[in-house]
């Protein structure tokens, strides 16, 4: 069963979150804090001073709307911030502060991240505000976020300190606050490529609206082996891949073929953290598993299995240094290494919007020698024979993003020319 992770004790929720952050390199052991306002009106908050990396329940401090303090630590030197938060907004129940280095790099440049860069990012951070640099733990600190806040602003950049988010749950904060890293780190990394371009908000209209598919369903008899064991495989996949950030919490969707007119992918939103075989979603022909929710690119998955049966899985991702390509004009040159090659091929870009505005043709441009495509602004879609297959070549593709930008300080690329790329097509048997 999937848990409810709302329904958990704020004490654990803010364990849970922490140890998130502070695993994914987004705080240090003493920078960053957390707290929940619950129905009572007490703060629970992190503690003061207390190693990031081994927190448990019994360290999380309770601040009672009277003042009254219950725990084994004092609450974190931030907490006038977090109560001066909870004032100005009654509808926050939940403040999330940290220093994650790109959005530090963007506090002490006195910059705001792009959401635009990406669809869906502008919608999960909302308007990102801007709160003058004041004394750590001060008051006069919690009125310039608060001033900030009142506004109406949920994601603040602090100058020359970090970041503080305010949303209705501390889940909802981390999606806001991962989000927003993964913008700026996505900034960072293209403007060492080229020039970053940002969405119209035509185009990001376009996306929010994107419908979800619309089909009759179908309540499963049985679950074969095969089916369970695709299931698992496809679960501890998606886990790897968000433990290595190639995709953020609900970004990113896998799918695997089960035969000629079946396939199992991931549910709509749900966070990739978390996710359990029961979440995942058979399509059977026309049909949907009852009671769930499918990815929005259920029909383009569909269709690249209807016209390739050579293609068993397919993985659409936003690994963050490939996405720095996407976002600006430079191509992804998989003439690098031997191994680039062999595994992406030639990599083509299609526009934004093509992937849901005209799935058929995006299904059309995979041939056995382009097994990845890159949409501008949006996304790596990426195929396999097996599922294993495409998470290979999906990791390949990133840690190339990754290679291009830091060689780009160091000197010219010098490309595996025609000849050696003909070699290497004969010696490996690669289609051609
Ligand atoms: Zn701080």
């Amino acid at each position: 069963m999937r848990m409810n992770i709302e329904m958990l004790h704020p004490a654990d929720q803010i364990v849970m979150i922490m140890e998130r952050i502070y695993k994914y390199g987004m705080t240090t052991t003493s920078g960053g804090n957390l707290s929940i306002r619950d129905d009572n009106g007490d703060i629970w908050i992190s503690p003061a001073g207390i190693d990031k990396g081994t927190l448990t329940r019994k360290d999380i401090v309770c601040v009672k709307a009277d003042g009254t303090i219950e725990g084994i630590h004092r609450p974190s030197s931030e907490f006038p911030f977090h109560k001066h938060l909870f004032e100005v907004r009654p509808d926050i129940m939940a403040v999330l502060h940290a220093h994650s280095p790109a959005l530090v790099a963007f506090s002490i440049v006195r910059k705001i991240p792009n959401t635009h860069l990406i669809p869906n990012a502008n919608l999960v951070c909302g308007e990102v505000g801007m709160a003058e640099y004041g004394l750590p733990g001060s008051d006069e600190l919690g009125d310039k976020i608060a001033k900030v806040f009142a506004k109406g602003f949920n994601t603040v950049i602090l100058e020359n300190h970090g970041v503080c988010v305010g949303s209705q749950s501390l889940f909802k904060a981390f999606m806001a606050f991962e989000t927003l890293d993964f913008c700026a780190r996505l900034e960072i990394d293209a403007h060492k490529i080229g020039t970053p371009q940002g969405l119209s908000q035509e185009k990001i209209d376009l996306s929010d609206k994107k419908q979800h598919v619309h089909m009759q369903e179908f309540a499963p008899e049985s679950f074969s082996s095969l089916e369970r064991a695709a299931r698992r495989e496809m679960c501890e996949l998606i886990h790897r891949a968000y433990d290595q950030q190639l995709f953020t919490s609900t970004q990113g969707t896998f799918s695997q073929r089960l035969n000629d007119k079946s396939f199992i992918i991931t549910p709509y939103s749900l966070d990739r953290k978390y996710l359990d075989v029961e979440d995942l979603v058979r399509i059977e022909g026309d049909l949907k598993e009852a009671g769930k929710t499918p990815s929005r690119s259920a029909l383009l998955h569909k269709l690249i299995y209807e016209k390739h049966p050579e293609i068993n899985s397919i993985i659409i991702a936003h690994p963050p240094h490939v996405m720095a390509f996407a976002v600006t004009q430079e191509p992804l040159d998989s003439k690098t290494i031997p191994e680039s090659y062999i595994l992406m091929r030639n990599i083509p870009r299609i526009p934004f919007g093509a992937s849901f505005m005209q799935p058929g043709m995006t299904a059309d441009v995979f041939t056995k020698t382009t097994p990845i495509i890159m949409l501008t602004n949006d996304c790596l879609i990426v195929t396999g024979s097996s599922l294993l297959n495409a998470f290979d070549r999906l990791e390949v593709a990133e840690y190339t993003a990754m290679a291009i930008i830091a060689s780009k300080d160091l000197g010219e690329i010098v490309k595996i020319d025609d000849a050696k790329i003909e070699e290497l097509e004969i010696a490996f048997k690669l289609d051609r």
